[in-house]
C-alpha cells in the first residue's frame, strides 16, 4: 500500500464546490487503497483578508504595523505572536470543512492543526522553520485507516506558541510530513498543471516541464517562482522526497521533481524566474576598510531582513559605495538601519530606489555552455532595458532592472532561449565548453 501526501493550495480550496471536488479525488485516492495525509491551504484570499484586519487594527490605535520601522524588538515578537494566532486561522477552518466533505462520501477522516501533529517550529513568527515533526499521532491514524487532513503553514513553537511558516509554506509543509512519514510521493495539487518554463500568467507561450531536476527548482522557487515555496524544495533534496506537481482541476502527470539528473536530457535553460517586489538600497561615501560591510550587514541581519545581491564599487579616495537589494516590503526596515549606520559610519549619503525587478534564467546546462550570461544581456540591451545589478551562480543567473520592463524582459528572454511552445525562431547560439 503507498503513502501519499497530497496538498491542496488556495485556489484548490477556494469554494465549497472545490472542497467537494478535493474531497472527490482524495476519496478516489484513497478507494483505490493509498493511505492518504492531506495538507490544505487557507480558502484563496482569506490570509489577505486576516491580513488586512490586523492591518486595521493596526492603524486605527495608531500604532506602528508589524514589521513597521520604529518597532523595538519585542513589541515585533509580541504583534508577530498574535498575528500567527490570526492567520493560522484560515487553514483550521479549510481542514474541518475537508473533513466534513469526506465524511459525507463516507471516508473516515480527521483533522489536526500544525500543534496537534506536532509540528515543531523556531519561534520566529511569520516565518518560522520547521524543527521536528513527530508522526506517531498521524501513523496511528494511519494505521486505523483514517484519512489525516493536515492545516498547512502552522506549526508550534518551543514555548507551544502557533508559529507560521512565511506565504506559501503549505508547499513546506506537506513535504516535511511526506519526509517524516516516508511517503511514496508529495504531490501538490494547485491552478496550474505542472511547472511551466516560466510563469505562465506572464508568458503565454510557456511550457510544461515533464521534468525538472531538484537543483534548478531549487533555484527557481529561490527566485520568485512562486508555485513552490523554496522551504519545500529544499525539504525534498535534502530527505530525497519524491515532490510532484500537479493541477487540481484536470488530470494530467504534471511535472516531477527529480533527483537524478543523469538519465534528463538536459535542456541549456529549465525555467525563468522573475521577482517584481525588489527594492535597492546604496550607501554613498563609506569608509574603504576592514569591518565596514559586517557593521553594515549586521544589524540588518539581526533583524531578519534578507539581503540579495550585493555591490561594492571600487575604492577611491579611501571611501567607497555599496549597493544591495532587499524585499521591497521589508525597505522602509532596512532604510532606517542603513540611515543609523550610515550616521554611525560617517557616510555620504543613503539612497534607494523601490522601483526594481528581478529576472533569472537558470538551468543546469549551464555547467557545460558558455555564453548564456552574453546572451542573457544582449537579449536585453536590444529591448532597451539597462541592467543595473548582476548576480550569478554556477545554475543561474539574474539581473536587476526597473520593474516597469519586467514582462517584456521576462518575454524577450523567454523566446530567445527557445522556450518558447512554438518558436518562430532558432534559438541564439551558444558555444559549447569542453
Ligand atoms: P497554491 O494556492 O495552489 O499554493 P500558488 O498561487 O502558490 O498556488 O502557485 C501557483 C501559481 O504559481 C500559478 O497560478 C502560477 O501563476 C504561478 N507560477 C509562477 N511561476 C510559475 C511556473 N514557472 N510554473 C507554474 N506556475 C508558476
Ligand atoms: N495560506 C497561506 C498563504 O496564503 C499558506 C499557503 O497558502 O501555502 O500564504
Ligand atoms: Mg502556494
Amino acid at each position: 500500500m503507498a503513502l501519499f501526501v497530497e496538498k491542496f493550495g488556495g485556489t484548490s480550496v477556494g469554494t465549497v464546490e472545490r472542497i467537494h471536488a478535493v474531497a472527490d479525488r482524495v476519496a478516489r485516492s484513497r478507494r483505490s487503497g493509498n493511505d492518504v495525509v492531506v495538507v490544505v491551504s487557507a480558502m484563496a484570499g482569506e490570509t489577505d483578508r486576516l491580513l488586512s484586519l490586523a492591518q486595521e487594527i493596526e492603524s486605527h490605535t495608531g500604532s506602528a504595523t508589524a514589521g513597521h520601522a520604529g518597532h523595538n524588538a519585542a513589541q515585533t515578537k509580541a504583534t508577530g505572536r498574535e498575528i500567527d494566532a490570526l492567520l493560522a486561522t484560515g487553514e483550521q477552518v479549510t481542514v474541518a470543512l475537508l473533513v466534513l466533505a469526506l465524511q459525507r462520501q463516507s471516508v473516515e477522516a480527521l483533522s489536526y492543526t500544525g500543534s496537534q501533529v506536532p509540528i515543531r517550529t523556531d519561534p520566529v513568527h511569520g516565518k518560522a522553520r520547521i524543527l521536528d515533526i513527530d508522526p506517531t499521532r498521524v501513523r496511528a491514524d494511519l494505521d486505523a485507516g483514517h484519512v489525516v487532513v493536515i492545516a498547512g503553514f502552522q506549526g508550534v513553537d518551543p514555548d507551544g506558541n502557533i508559529t507560521t511558516l512565511g506565504r506559501g509554506g503549505s508547499d513546506t509543509t506537506a513535504v516535511a510530513m511526506a519526509a517524516a512519514l516516508r511517503a511514496d510521493e508529495c504531490r501538490i495539487y494547485t491552478d496550474v498543471d505542472g511547472v511551466y518554463t516560466a510563469d505562465p500568467r506572464i508568458v503565454p507561450a510557456a511550457r510544461r516541464l515533464e521534468r525538472i531536476t531538484v537543483e534548478e527548482m531549487l533555484e527557481l522557487s529561490s527566485l520568485g517562482t512562486k508555485v513552490l515555496q523554496t522551504r519545500s524544495v529544499e525539504f525534498a533534496g535534502k530527505y530525497g522526497v519524491p515532490l510532484r506537481v500537479l493541477s487540481s482541476f484536470t488530470d494530467g502527470p504534471g511535472t516531477l521533481i527529480t533527483h537524478e539528473a543523469k538519465d534528463m536530457e538536459q535542456p541549456l535553460i529549465a525555467g525563468i524566474a522573475y521577482n517584481g517586489d525588489e527594492a535597492k538600497l546604496t550607501i554613498r561615501g563609506v569608509p574603504d576598510e576592514p569591518g565596514v560591510a559586517s557593521r553594515i550587514f549586521g544589524p540588518i541581519s539581526e533583524a531578519h531582513i534578507n539581503v540579495d545581491m550585493i555591490i561594492q564599487n571600487v575604492g577611491r579616495d579611501e571611501s567607497t559605495d555599496l549597493t544591495f537589494t532587499v524585499k521591497r516590503d521589508e525597505y522602509e526596515k532596512a532604510r532606517a538601519l542603513l540611515d543609523r549606520v550610515a550616521a554611525e559610519l560617517g557616510a555620504r549619503d543613503v539612497v534607494g530606489d523601490t522601483n526594481l525587478a528581478k529576472i533569472s534564467i537558470v538551468g543546469v546546462g549551464m555547467r557545460s555552455h558558455a555564453g548564456i550570461a552574453s546572451t542573457m544581456f544582449e537579449v536585453l540591451a536590444k529591448n532597451g532595458i539597462n541592467i543595473e545589478l548582476i548576480s550569478t551562480s554556477e545554475i543561474k543567473i539574474s539581473v536587476g532592472i526597473a520593474d516597469k520592463y519586467l514582462e517584456l524582459a521576462v518575454r524577450a528572454l523567454h523566446k530567445a532561449f527557445g522556450l518558447d511552445s512554438s518558436p518562430e525562431e532558432e534559438p541564439l547560439d551558444t558555444a559549447v565548453v569542453d
